[in-house]
Order: C-alpha cells, then structure tokens, then sequence
C-alpha cells in the first residue's frame, strides 16, 4: 500500500532540509511544490512564468494551477510507493484536492509531522539560508554551513539566496503562512494525523523525531 507523507510547517522550519534526509531514509519520492515551481521558473516553461509573480512577492500560486501540477506529479511512476510532500498542500482547498486524489487509487494521507518554529525565529532562518543552484540543496550561515563558502557540498555547484528569501519577501510569506496554510494543522489534527515536532533542536534530533512519528503513524 502507498504511504503519502505530508510535511508542515512554516517556511524556514526546515521542511526542506528533512524532505531530504527522510525521503531517502524511507526511500520514498519526495515532491517539494516550491522546487518544482523554481524549476520551471529556470527553464521559463508556460508554469514558470505563471507562477513567477506570485513567488517575487510571497504570495500563493493559485491553488487550482498547483493542484494539477502536483496531480501530474503524483502519477509519474516514482511515486508508485507513495510520496513525501513538502510544501503542498499549503491551503485547506488543496488538502481537499489531495485527499480526492488519493481517494481514486484508495489511498489517504498516513501521518502529517509538522514541525513547529515560533514566527520571530523564522526570519532569521530564512534570511540566512542558501540554496545549491543545481540540486537545491539547503545551507545556513550559522545553523547548517557549507564546508567551504559558496560551494555546495554535496555537488560542488554554486549557492545562492532564493530572491524570495531577501528580507522584504520573508515577512510577507511568513503573513500568508500564518493566513492560508496554518489552518492546516487543526485540519489533520482533527482528522488524528498530526504529530507536533519542536523545530527548534539540531537537525539530527528534528529528523530523529520525524522517523519515529512517521513509524508510529504507520503502526
Ligand atoms: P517553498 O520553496 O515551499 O517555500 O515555495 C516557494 C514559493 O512557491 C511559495 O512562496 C509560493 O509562491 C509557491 N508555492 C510552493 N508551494 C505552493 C503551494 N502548495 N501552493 C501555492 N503556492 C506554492
């Protein structure tokens, strides 16, 4: 049987950074909406230059444009076993579409780890965070640096700052978090699929907890 993983939390969180390390852990396709969005950004695809406005100022692509994105995702083969969302849903509307969607082949969401960041820390996570130009790997100055500056770890590619994680964007997409996606945790809270993870430990511990939330959820 399938299992779909959704990951939530406000932008800065860490999502990202655990997408990464858990989806190869449990060896599942990891779909991030925001990288997919960037990516056709970068090839300026007919999507990309859709969303490219709403990413500049930090606000939410349509949920209609997302929902058959990531619909279109979620039947390549990758995800025959199932997936971890990270990013998506972000709003209830797309939570419904997703459920809709996994109803078809009788599947359902298994367990929503949210990780949880107090808003004043979050600017200072995301003003700080450098993204590798190839792959998306995710870097902090302070909390999660680089071996050598600039350079990518893992591929040796250039890093650089996300335009939506200069300061005048962050606040903005930190507002609309707090608006449209932060009803999302009393949504799969009262559908007894949410587990609260403190953000706020190294990122060892947060994956740590993540795991075992995961597992337990599958019990
Ligand atoms: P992220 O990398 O998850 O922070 O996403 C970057 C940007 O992509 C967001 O600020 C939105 O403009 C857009 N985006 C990503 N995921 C979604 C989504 N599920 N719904 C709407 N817009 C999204």
């Amino acid at each position: 049987m399938a299992r779909y993983i959704v990951l939530l939390g406000p932008p800065g969180a860490g999502k990202g950074t655990q997408a990464e390390i858990i989806s190869e852990k449990l060896g599942l396709a990891h779909i991030s909406s925001g990288d997919i969005f960037r990516e056709n950004l970068k090839a300026q695809t007919e999507l990309g230059q859709l969303a490219q406005g709403y990413m500049n100022r930090g606000e939410l692509v349509p949920d209609d444009v997302t929902i058959a994105m990531i619909r279109e995702r979620l039947q390549r083969p990758d995800c025959a076993e199932g997936a971890l969302l990270d990013g998506f849903p972000r709003t209830p509307k797309q939570a419904d579409a997703l459920a809709a969607m996994l109803s078809e082949t009788d599947s359902s969401v298994d367990c929503v780890p949210y990780i949880s960041v107090p808003a004043p820390i979050l600017v200072e996570r995301l003003s700080g965070r450098w993204t590798c130009r190839a792959e998306g790997h995710i870097y902090h100055t302070t909390f999660n640096p680089p071996v050598q500056p600039g350079i990518c770890d893992v591929d040796g590619s250039e890093l650089y700052q996300r335009d939506d994680d200069k300061p005048e964007t962050v606040s903005r997409r930190i507002d609309v978090y707090m608006e449209q996606t932060a009803p999302l945790i009393d949504y799969y809270r009262q559908r007894g699929l949410l587990a609260e993870i403190d953000g706020q430990q190294s990122i060892d511990e947060v994956t740590g907890q993540l795991l075992a939330a995961i597992l337990k959820g599958q019990a």
